[in-house]
């Protein structure tokens, strides 16, 4: 029983693959997907995908690397999207993200705060992307206090991921906790409380050990969660079922 909270296989990387892959879910013991928007084409087709089959949910959300340039009237979009289709349970992936250069941190920053407020308007939880940007991401969020917000593929430092459980956040964790150079996430793994953790793949990128360097898909979330449950001292089954719990309960999927 596994929910792999985020994954983009709205792609066309996936469009020879999609079916087979999703028929595989069973087997991988995969029940849940949510499939994260991030950009509005992206978002459209997630949300078709949701509809199709019972077990895959949708979020739409633009990301940041597409600041300065959506459509006018992109809001109206995604609030269409977001209330025609019950599968769309959140807002996301939506965030700041100062790796690459150059970068409009006033752009994203707009971006990212319009999708909050539409978050709010709608109820919806928000699914954040935060990379080099914790200090400005920090400073956004605080002014959402009233929305529920995840953290996903979390890079941050130990002190970060306890900053933001204390504002109510929870966090997400890729595979990249299963590589060889990460170590600081034993600490963080073993620091998060039970109820504020879930996992995803982020596919196609991040395929964790013993697949990394392939195309990554939802059948991997299994690695990802073993290698936690190792990590933690729990058994891998509890682990599956509570951390499906505590994403169903997030993105309210009963
Ligand atoms: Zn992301
Ligand atoms: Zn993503």
């Amino acid at each position: 029983m596994l929910f792999d909270t985020h994954a983009h296989l709205d792609g066309e990387e996936f469009d020879e693959s999609r079916e087979e892959i999703i028929a595989k879910f069973r087997e991988s013991g995969v029940s849940l997907m949510l499939n994260a928007g991030a950009s509005l084409e992206g978002s459209i087709n997630g949300a078709e995908l949701a509809k199709k089959h019972g077990f895959i949910y949708a979020s739409v959300g633009i990301h940041p690397e597409y600041a300065g340039n959506v459509p006018e009237d992109y809001l109206k979009t995604l609030k269409k999207l977001a209330t025609e289709n019950k599968k769309v349970v959140a807002i996301g992936e939506i965030g700041l993200d100062y790796h690459y250069e150059p970068y409009d941190a006033a752009a994203q920053k707009k971006l990212f705060k319009e999708q909050c407020e539409l978050a709010r308007e709608l109820k919806l939880p928000i699914i954040v992307h935060s990379r080099d940007a914790y200090a400005d991401t920090l400073e956004i969020i605080k002014q959402f206090p009233d929305l529920k917000k995840v953290i996903h593929c979390f890079s941050g430092n130990l002190e970060n991921a306890k900053e933001l459980v204390a504002l109510g956040c929870y966090i997400s964790f890729t595979g990249v906790i299963t590589f060889k150079n990460a170590k600081k996430f034993v600490d963080i793994l073993r620091f998060m409380p039970k109820d504020r953790l879930f996992f995803e793949t982020d596919c196609p990128y991040l395929a964790p050990e013993p697949v990394r360097g392939t195309v990554n898909d939802p059948n991997n979330v299994r690695y990802i969660v073993r290698h936690a449950a190792e990590t933690i001292g729990e058994d891998y089954e509890s682990l599956a079922v509570r951390t499906t719990e505590n994403a169903k309960e997030f993105f309210g999927i009963k």
